[in-house]
C-alpha cells in the first residue's frame, strides 16, 4: 500500500542523460536496484518509479560531480511482478536517509484544481444532508451579496491572495499602480536604451510585482515539499510554467518565461470576474470606526493626483512589495502599528560565467561554458559569519555577529536598475530562462539591525528605509547621475583603491563609472563586506580575481519593516479590514514566499468573510 521514496540516488555525468531529462534512464533503474539491494534492476518495471527531485551536486566533497534524484516508487505499479520478486518487495525496510515509507499519495493538484474539488465534495454533502434531513442547506440561499475585496498590488502575493478569493466567490477588485507586461516591457525597454525611468511602471513597479523581470527563481527557505508550496508551484505549471519545476532542485523560469504566464494568470482571474486595475495607485485608505472601508486611487501616471476617486470595499488586502515607500508614509499618518527589521545591505559582484563555472566544475567546465552542456550553468551561494573581533573597529555596532551572504545569485543573467526614484540608483539581478549570458552576478550582503539605524540617527519606524534611501542617493552622485552605477574590481576593494580604466566589462547597460566603493557605507559594513570576500575566496578560490566587478548598490534585499497582523485571519492587529501580505510587510522574502503568504491571507479574508471554504 502506498508508495515508497528512494534518496541519493547518484548518477555520474558520464552516465545521465542530462540536465532536462526527468525519467527515469537505466543508470537511474541501477542506482534504485542498488538501494533496494534487488538483484537484477532490468527486473524492475520503469513505470513503477517517478522522479521527484533532480539536482545537480558539484561539491569537492565528491569524489565526481552528480546528478542526485529521489524518486517515489508506486507499489500498486509492482503488483504484476513474478511472486520472488514481489516477495523481495513486501518486505523492504526503511533505511534512514535513503528508503521511507510513505502511506498515501499526498495531494497534489494546483490551487484551482484543489479549491475545486473541495468545494464540489462539500457541495455534495450538504446536498444529501439536505435531502435525507428535509433541511434547508445554505447552498439555496445565496449570499445576498458578495464580499467587495481589494487587493493592492499585482505581485506574487496579490496575486495568489485575489486567486483564492475569487475561486472562492469573492467580489474582487486587483489595483495595481503599474502597468501590465506589455507596456511595462515597453517601459522597461525605454529605461535601458533611453534611460527613462518611469517612477510607476519600471523593475518594481508592474504586473507581476518585483519578480517579472528577474532570474524566476523559486528556491525558498519555507519547505519545498510543504503543501503550501506545492500548491503554489502546480498553480505556476497550470498557468505554463514548465513541469520541471516541479522536479528541480534549483528550479528557475527566467523573464522570458514569466511574462506568459502571468498574462495566462490575469486572464484566468478576469474570467472568474476579478477587476483588474492597472495604472492605479492606491494613495490611502478610508477609515470609518477604526475599520478600513475602501481606499483613495488615482491615476499613477496623473503627477497631480487631480482625478482621484474613493472606492468602497469591505477589506483591503495590502501586497504592496517593500518599494512602495509611500505606502509606508501613509501607514505611519494613519497610525498603522509597523515596526522595524533587519534586513541586509551591500554590493552585486559580477564574474564572466566561465570563470565560475571552472570554480564549480573543473574539468566540466569547457564542455558547459561552450553552452550545450548536460549540466546547468554553474551557481553559487555562501555564507560566512563575522564578529566584531574581525573587524577593526570596537564600536558596539560593530560587535554585533553579522552574517554575510550571496543572495539572489544569476547565474548566465545581467545586473539592473530597481531604483522607482530617480535620485537613487540600486540594482538587482535578473536573466532569461537559458541563462546565456556572458555574466554571473549575487548580491553580497551584510544584515543590517536597528543598531545600524541608530548608528545614523535614525529611530522609529521607518527608519530601515532612510538607512536604504541614504546609500542609495549616495550610490547615485558616486555614479555621477543618468542611472550610471559606481563599481570597483574587487582587487582594488580589497585594498581600497580606485579602478583605473579600463574596467571589467559589466552586463549593467546603462554604464557603470569607477568609484570608491569604502565611500558608500559605513566603516563597519565595508569591513565586514572584505572580510567575508576573504573568506568567500577560501571556498571558491578564484572567487577574488581581477575580472571581478563590485557595483553599488544593493539595499532592497527584504522589507527593512513589519506591520503586525494576526497569525490566523492575517488581519492587521491595529486596524480592522487592512491584510497586510507579501514581502513589504515583512512575511516573505522571495517569489515562492510572497505566492505562499498571499495564498493563506486569501484564505484567512475568505474565512474572516465567511466565504465558503469546505474541506480545504
Ligand atoms: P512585489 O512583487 O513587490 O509586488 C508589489 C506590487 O504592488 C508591485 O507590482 C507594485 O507595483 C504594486 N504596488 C505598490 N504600491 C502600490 C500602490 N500604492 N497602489 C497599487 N499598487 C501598488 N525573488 C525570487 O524568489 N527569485 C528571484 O529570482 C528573484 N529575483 C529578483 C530580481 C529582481 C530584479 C527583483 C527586484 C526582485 C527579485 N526577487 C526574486 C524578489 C521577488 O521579486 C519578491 O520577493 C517578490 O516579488 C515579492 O512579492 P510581493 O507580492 O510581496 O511584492
Amino acid at each position: 500500500e502506498g508508495f515508497w521514496r528512494l534518496s541519493k540516488l547518484g548518477v555520474t555525468v558520464q552516465n545521465d542523460p542530462g540536465k532536462d531529462f526527468l525519467g527515469v534512464s537505466d543508470p537511474l533503474l541501477q542506482e534504485i536496484a542498488k538501494v533496494l539491494e534487488f538483484p537484477v534492476a532490468s527486473m524492475l518495471p520503469p513505470e513503477a518509479f517517478s522522479v521527484v527531485r533532480k539536482s545537480f551536486d558539484a561539491r569537492k566533497v565528491l569524489k565526481e560531480p552528480k546528478f542526485v534524484y529521489t524518486v517515489d516508487m508506486d507499489v500498486s505499479k509492482l503488483l504484476d511482478l513474478e511472486p520472488r520478486t514481489w516477495d523481495f518487495i513486501s518486505r523492504l525496510e526503511p533505511k534512514v536517509g535513503f528508503v521511507e515509507h510513505m502511506p498515501c499519495e499526498k495531494a497534489s493538484g494546483d490551487l484551482i484544481t484543489v479549491i475545486h474539488d473541495c468545494k464540489k465534495v462539500s457541495n455534495d454533502t450538504l446536498l444529501s444532508e439536505d435531502i435525507s434531513s428535509g433541511s434547508e442547506g445554505s447552498y439555496k440561499y445565496p449570499r445576498i451579496r458578495k464580499p467587495k475585496i481589494a487587493v493592492v498590488g499585482s505581485g506574487p502575493s496579490g496575486l495568489f491572495a485575489s486567486l483564492v478569493l475569487a475561486e472562492l466567490g469573492a467580489d474582487v477588485t486587483l489595483i495595481e499602480r503599474g502597468q501590465a507586461v506589455e507596456q511595462r516591457g515597453r517601459d522597461i525597454g525605454a529605461l535601458i536604451v533611453r534611460r527613462i525611468l518611469e517612477n510607476e511602471s519600471n523593475f518594481c513597479f508592474g504586473e507581476g510585482g518585483a519578480g517579472t523581470w528577474s532570474d524566476g527563481k523559486l528556491v525558498t527557505r519555507i519547505g519545498r515539499n510543504s503543501d503550501s508550496v506545492v500548491a503554489v508551484m502546480n498553480t505556476l505549471v497550470h498557468f505554463g510554467a514548465p513541469k520541471k519545476i516541479l522536479v528541480d532542485g534549483k528550479p528557475h523560469l527566467g523573464t522570458d518565461r514569466l511574462i506568459p504566464l502571468l498574462r495566462n494568470f490575469r486572464q484566468h482571474l478576469q474570467r472568474l470576474g476579478v477587476t483588474i486595475k492597472f495604472g492605479t495607485r492606491v494613495d490611502d485608505l478610508l477609515i470609518e470606526d477604526a475599520r478600513v472601508v475602501g481606499v483613495k486611487v488615482s491615476n499613477s501616471m496623473d503627477q497631480l493626483q487631480s482625478d482621484f476617486q474613493k472606492l468602497g470595499f469591505d477589506a483591503v488586502i495590502l501586497a504592496v512589495g517593500h518599494s512602495a515607500r509611500d505606502i509606508y508614509q501613509m501607514l505611519l499618518s494613519r497610525n498603522v502599528n509597523m515596526v522595524p527589521k533587519d534586513f541586509a545591505v551591500g554590493l552585486r559582484i559580477e564574474h564572466p560565467q566561465e570563470l565560475i563555472n571552472s570554480i564549480q566544475y573543473s574539468g566540466l567546465a569547457a564542455e558547459v561554458n561552450k553552452g550545450r552542456g548536460k549540466v546547468p550553468v554553474a551557481d553559487y551561494k555562501v555564507v560566512k559569519y563575522v564578529s566584531g573581533e574581525d573587524e577593526d573597529t570596537l564600536s558596539n555596532v560593530v560587535a554585533a555577529r553579522r552574517s554575510c551572504y550571496s543572495f539572489c545569485m544569476c547565474p548566465g543573467g545581467q545586473v539592473v536598475l530597481t531604483s522607482t526614484n530617480p535620485s537613487e540608483l540600486c540594482i538587482n539581478g535578473m536573466s532569461f530562462s537559458r541563462r546565456s549570458s556572458r555574466w554571473a552576478n549575487a548580491a553580497l550582503v551584510v544584515t543590517a539591525s536597528t543598531k545600524d539605524f541608530d548608528a545614523f540617527n535614525l529611530h522609529g519606524p521607518l527608519a530601515g528605509i532612510e538607512f536604504q534611501r541614504e546609500f542609495e542617493r549616495r550610490a547615485a552622485v558616486m555614479g555621477g547621475g543618468n542611472f550610471v552605477a559606481p563599481v570597483q574590481k574587487v582587487t582594488d576593494f580589497l585594498e581600497n583603491k580606485l579602478s583605473a580604466t579600463p574596467l571589467p566589462s559589466s552586463s549593467y547597460r546603462l554604464g557603470v563609472k569607477s568609484a570608491n566603493l569604502h565611500e558608500l557605507f559605513p566603516t563597519h559594513i565595508t569591513d565586514a563586506l572584505k572580510h567575508s570576500i576573504s573568506m568567500f575566496d577560501e571556498e571558491l578560490p578564484g572567487f577574488i580575481s581581477e575580472a571581478a566587478l563590485l557595483h553599488g548598490v544593493e539595499t532592497r534585499t527584504s522589507s527593512p519593516v513589519q506591520i503586525p497582523r494576526s497569525s490566523d485571519t492575517y488581519e492587521s492587529t491595529c486596524l480592522k479590514g487592512l491584510y497586510p501580505v507579501g514581502e513589504g510587510a515583512g512575511y516573505a522574502g522571495g517569489i515562492v514566499s510572497a505566492a505562499v503568504d498571499g495564498m493563506y491571507a486569501g484564505f484567512g479574508v475568505a474565512k474572516d468573510f465567511d466565504l465558503f471554504l469546505g474541506n480545504i
